[in-house]
């Protein structure tokens, strides 16, 4: 198999035997991303040089015997709304195309120490707010498995580069499952940590009590290789949490032998496609013949997910935005202006896209005096709900099942006038953000050629048993598909 489409654990084995150079590995993946990326389009910047740099700065240090970490040497794209120092920051958006950040985001800090190579920023829907990365102001990236399809959103560009070999592992960020969905559409693994785990400094804010950073990789061994070099408390994020960070790499044992799983109830049923629902219930088979028992579980307030993150979401991202004016980041108009209010205006009017012009109405309408209780208010409210549903399931399972997506990838342009239906990618997401537990997306199989993802939540900060349980269902399930692109 060549090189790109290899797993980080495997590259790094081989590179342990001296079989292969971290320079051929970086060669490798920008010899693929030549062929395929006019096709696919992931990236928004390639920092080849600086990487071929970088693999053979790694080899030399390995042949002095130094630097034998457990991502070494291995090629990782990351998603254009983390900050690279000295590198092109654009969170997809048109106010942003020119700005380099003077820092690295705690996370890009940390996958370099850990050895990691940057081959690049991925694209994204405009600062991270969509389902399909139609929003970028880019261009919308393509599904290696069918390029007249999206790759979901909105890390779209990290799963679509991981998935068709033009990284070996990748970081996104997931607010309402922009980690998970275009991992699932992409047929990769995508994990989103526990709120608190990971460290948001240097993650370009879009709603700040959601937000996220985390793993998109070929499979569940490299996701816990990834999601152990960024997760830890950082004193520069107040809301990372002090916790003793377990070895990941201990959670893959292939036994969920008494093991409790649940299947949300909610989730199987209308405004999910039938093949979903059928991958999921093989999954579920998989499951009991390895001995784990199934039980149903059910979140009653699931239904007012969508809503609630609709106010939460914009609310905060219409204050995160607010920075964005011309003055201190990014562009500013250069049309004639009357005073500081008209350069505002006609800046922020020049500068975004559509959808985060609607979110930053929405969110601003419901903050508003006289609306914010009924809006933001209640949705807060749902929030507790849906968290003490959470809670009641899991006094019940360790583990929780759903479909990732509700459909397998759609059609680009298919949804992209009509922000509902595009919202309701997410219904299957949502709710796991709303409470911060994690969730992973790992595939379960293939719908007319497209994959299909089963979603597995945890109890916060249970990372381990969400792993235990992808791992074991891996091994068993045995995906093994690549898209085919050539
Ligand atoms: N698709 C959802 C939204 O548009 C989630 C995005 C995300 O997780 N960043 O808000």
């Amino acid at each position: 198999m060549e090189l790109f489409n290899q797993p980080a654990h495997e590259l790094k084995r081989m590179m342990d035997t001296g079989e292969i150079s971290a320079f051929e590995i970086a060669k490798s993946v920008f010899k693929r991303i030549e062929m395929v990326e006019p096709k696919v389009e992931a990236y928004v910047t390639l920092t080849e040089g600086q990487a071929a740099a970088q693999a053979k700065e790694a080899d030399a240090k390995i042949k002095k015997g130094e630097g034998r970490g457990s991502l070494f040497g291995i090629p990782l794209a990351i998603k254009d709304n983390m900050c690279t120092k000295g590198v092109l920051t654009t969170c997809s958006s048109g106010i942003l195309k020119n700005f380099i950040p003077v820092y690295d985001g705690t996370v890009v800090r940390k996958v370099s120490d850990a050895g990691l190579i940057m081959t690049g920023k991925t694209n994204l829907d405009e600062f991270a707010m969509g389902s399909s990365t139609e929003t970028s102001f880019f261009g919308t990236t393509r599904n290696p498995w069918d390029l007249e399809t999206v790759p979901g959103g909105s890390s779209g560009g990290s799963a679509a580069a991981v998935a068709a070999g033009e990284a070996i592992m990748a970081l996104g960020s997931d607010t309402g499952g922009s980690i998970r969905q275009p991992a699932a559409l992409c047929g990769v693994v995508g994990l989103k940590p526990t709120y608190g785990l990971v460290s948001r400094y240097g993650l370009v804010a879009f709603a700040s009590s959601l937000d996220q950073i985390g793993p998109i990789t070929k499979d569940v061994t490299d996701c816990a290789l990834l999601l152990q070099a960024i997760a830890g408390q950082d004193e520069r994020d107040s809301t990372s949490v002090d916790i003793n960070i377990p070895d990941y790499n201990k959670a893959l044992v292939a036994d969920v032998k008494g093991m409790k799983i649940g299947l949300l109830k909610e989730m199987m049923g209308e405004g999910i496609q039938d093949e979903v629902k059928t991958a999921i219930k093989n999954a579920v088979d998989v499951f009991s013949k390895m001995g784990a028992e199934i039980i149903e579980v059910s979140l009653p307030h699931a239904e007012y997910a969508l809503s609630a993150y609709y106010l939460i979401a914009p609310a905060e991202a219409s204050s995160n935005l607010a920075r964005y004016d011309g003055v201190r980041y990014g562009h500013r108009t250069s049309e004639k202006v009357k005073d500081m209010i008209d350069m505002y205006m006609k800046t922020r009017a020049e500068g975004f896209g559509n959808e985060v012009k609607r979110r930053i109405m929405l969110g601003t309408y419901a903050l508003s005096a006289g609306y914010y209780e009924a809006y933001y208010g209640q949705a807060q409210k749902i929030r507790t709900l849906i968290v003490q549903d959470f809670e009641k399931a899991f006094d019940k399972v360790d583990a929780i099942l759903s479909p990732t997506s509700p459909t397998t990838a759609f059609k680009i342009g298919e949804k992209f006038e009509n922000p509902l239906q595009m919202y309701l990618s997410d219904i299957c997401t949502i709710p796991v953000n709303l409470a911060g537990l994690p969730g992973i997306s790992i595939p379960c199989g293939l719908s007319d050629g497209l994959p299909i993802g089963l979603q597995i939540i945890g109890k916060p900060f249970d990372e381990m048993t969400v792993l235990r349980t992808a791992y074991a269902f891996e091994q068993a399930y045995g995906f093994k598909e690549r898209p085919k692109l050539d």
